[in-house]
């Protein structure tokens, strides 16, 4: 298991509460690569696909914006913008 300390999220610290909602927004971003099949469209720091740099999350969260990047204002923002490729064992 990967250790991501304070240190790493660039001194960001959370209560139990702002975990709990981070956590959430974080599924999200992931909820939207599985169902929606969308990738990253980095330095969008309006889109909640654009990765979370360096874990620190409430930075990230901050900067989101659901007005400023809507869901098919990007190639990377529309659905099924990666495909998934499955190969036979
Ligand atoms: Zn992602």
């Amino acid at each position: 298991m990967m250790r991501c300390g304070k240190k790493t999220r660039e001194g960001e610290q959370y209560s139990s509460e702002e975990a709990a909602r981070l956590a959430g927004i974080a599924a999200s971003h992931e909820l939207g690569h599985q169902l929606l099949h969308l990738l990253h469209p980095f330095g969008q720091k309006h889109c909640l696909m654009n990765p979370v740099p360096m874990f620190a999350y409430r930075a990230w969260a901050k900067q989101l914006s659901a007005k400023d990047c809507a869901l098919g204002s990007s190639k990377e923002m529309t659905p099924g913008a990666h495909r998934f490729h499955y190969e036979q064992p």
